[in-house]
């Protein structure tokens, strides 16, 4: 396999660029100090301008619209209930009937309207996840960056 560009052989794998370029630091132990010895603990994790550039994609979450989703649910019908109580029955604190059913009738619409914009970008996180990502992961994998001239893409075979 061979630069597209230059035709050198010179290659690195992206997934290779990327673990190399990124240390996890680990270290912990006593620092003897006038007065003293403090115990230090150092966690850490850096990475190079090449090893940040050559980060695989990732899926994305699903769970924050899920969550959403589950709290907005009950909106519509807590709407409902504040205006046809209300209305009916003129419970809720003496508010006047328009009052309540204006009200509920708000509601109940932030709650529909949530719904369609929670769904539509659910399935958009179904789609990336599902359609998308895995032809960018295989793409990421199959792609090099060429030591000699700095491209990065699909090496030719030779
Ligand atoms: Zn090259």
């Amino acid at each position: 396999m061979t630069c597209a560009k230059c035709g050198s052989p010179d290659l690195v794998r992206l997934s290779v660029l990327h673990q190399r370029g990124t240390i996890k630091s680990d270290a912990n132990g006593y620092i003897a100090a006038t007065g003293g010895t403090a115990y230090v603990k150092l966690h850490g994790t850096s990475q190079s301008e090449s090893a940040i550039r050559a980060t695989p994609p990732t899926e994305k979450n699903l769970y924050v619209w899920m969550f959403l989703w589950c709290v907005y649910v009950p909106l519509p019908l807590i709407g409902c209930l504040i205006g046809i109580l209300g209305t009916v029955f003129r419970w809720s604190g003496g508010a006047p009937p328009l009052e309540n059913l204006l009200g509920g009738s708000a509601l109940a619409a932030f709650g529909i309207g949530m719904h369609f914009f929670v769904v539509k970008n659910m399935r958009r996180v179904v789609q990336w996840n599902s359609e998308l990502y895995p032809r960018l992961l295989v793409q990421w994998r199959s792609t090099y960056q060429c030591n000699k001239c700095g491209r990065y893409g699909v090496p030719v075979a030779s």
